[in-house]
């Protein structure tokens, strides 16, 4: 088969490699699509530092080609499916206290967490999230990042009716806009770039501020009686974002980080005003399986739509050229077509 293997930095060389066997109790899945998500292009630019050689790629869909002895029913061959690369062990501490993102296991070594840039992978059934012919591929390679988002607005704990800011309208924030949304939150979006503050309109957001010149938590106060914010994720990286988040939340306010950020970056708020204001601060990792489960489903009913976020696909031949893409501010998701051309 064949596979997009990253050699070094910069360098990704489309190789003939064996392809996988299912034993037993698992699925042989031919990928059809994956995202090129950021995680992707930091081990391309080498910002991210992993062993290499490696397959990237943790957004996939495919269809089950074959199954291996003791297979429980419900992945069939032809089944088509949304995958959760993460293998979760199921007996630690994490994973039997229903926070299986935690896993002890997940990392271990000789675990595969990532590829999806290649064209088969051998998983578990509890793995594959089988999918409605209604979905595309492409739609369907969104179920992680979408699952990501349904974490994360679980851990700041959104309730219905409540104010949401969103700081950061790229691929991430678009899609915390309408998960968002669909609980019944009203979102606010900020974003310097007016392209993107559409889009995140557009996807359900009622107002995208623009953050620059530092009037955001101003701006935010006006929306809400001068309160701020319930709630605010922070997706953007950018050092004047986690100020932000903070000056635009109401007392009680809670904000959840989930952008990773490539340097150690301290949290701008003084301790005092955590204590007097009841401010909460939570970090998101990942996802579980119920998280992702409810992706897909979310995905299955039409309740979000990706559809305008698949800036553009590529085949092997143009992976280079499309993880290039995919670190510009021009795009939302690229992805890996891996029949195309
Ligand atoms: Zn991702
Ligand atoms: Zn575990």
């Amino acid at each position: 088969m064949r596979a997009a293997v990253l050699t070094a930095p910069e360098r990704i060389e489309i190789r003939e490699v064996e392809t996988p066997v299912p034993g037993r109790g698992e699925l042989l899945v031919k990928l059809k699509a994956c995202g090129i998500c950021t995680l992707e292009q930091r081990l391309f630019t080498g910002e991210m530092k992993i062993s290499y050689p490696l397959v990237p790629g943790h957004e996939a869909s495919g269809e089950v080609t074959a199954a291996g002895p003791d297979v429980p029913p419900g992945c069939a061959p032809g089944t088509r499916v949304a995958l959760d690369l993460v293998l979760r062990c199921g007996v630690c501490h994490y994973c039997r206290t229903g926070r299986s993102n935690m896993c002890q296991n997940r990392f271990n070594a000789n675990q595969r967490v990532l590829g999806g840039f290649g064209e088969y992978l051998v998983v578990r059934p509890s793995q594959a999230f089988p999918i409605p012919a209604g979905l595309s591929f492409e739609e369907a390679a969104f179920a992680e990042p979408i699952a990501c988002c349904i974490r994360s607005l679980k851990r700041v704990g959104l309730r219905l009716a409540e104010d949401l800011l969103v700081i950061g309208a790229g691929p991430m924030g678009q899609m915390h806009v309408q998960v968002a949304a669909r609980l019944g939150a009203r979102v606010f979006v900020s974003d310097p770039d007016a392209s993107r503050c559409a889009m995140a309109k557009r996807l359900g957001a009622v107002a995208a501020i623009d953050p620059t010149g530092g009037a955001l938590a101003a701006l935010v106060k006006e929306h809400t009686d001068g309160r701020g914010v319930d709630a605010c994720v922070v997706t953007s990286p950018a050092p004047a974002a986690l100020e932000a988040a903070f000056a635009s939340i109401s007392k009680t306010g809670r904000v959840n980080i989930y952008t990773a950020y490539s340097a150690k970056t301290a949290i701008p708020v003084d301790a005092n005003v955590l204590h007097r204001s009841e401010y909460a601060v939570t970090g998101t990792e990942g996802r579980t399986e119920r998280d992702f489960h409810q992706a897909v489903r979310l995905l299955s009913f039409g309740m979000v739509d990706v559809k305008p976020l698949i800036s553009r696909t590529v085949g092997f031949g143009g992976l280079e050229a499309g993880i290039r893409a995919a670190l510009t501010r021009e795009t939302y998701r690229v992805l890996l077509q891996h029949d195309a051309p």
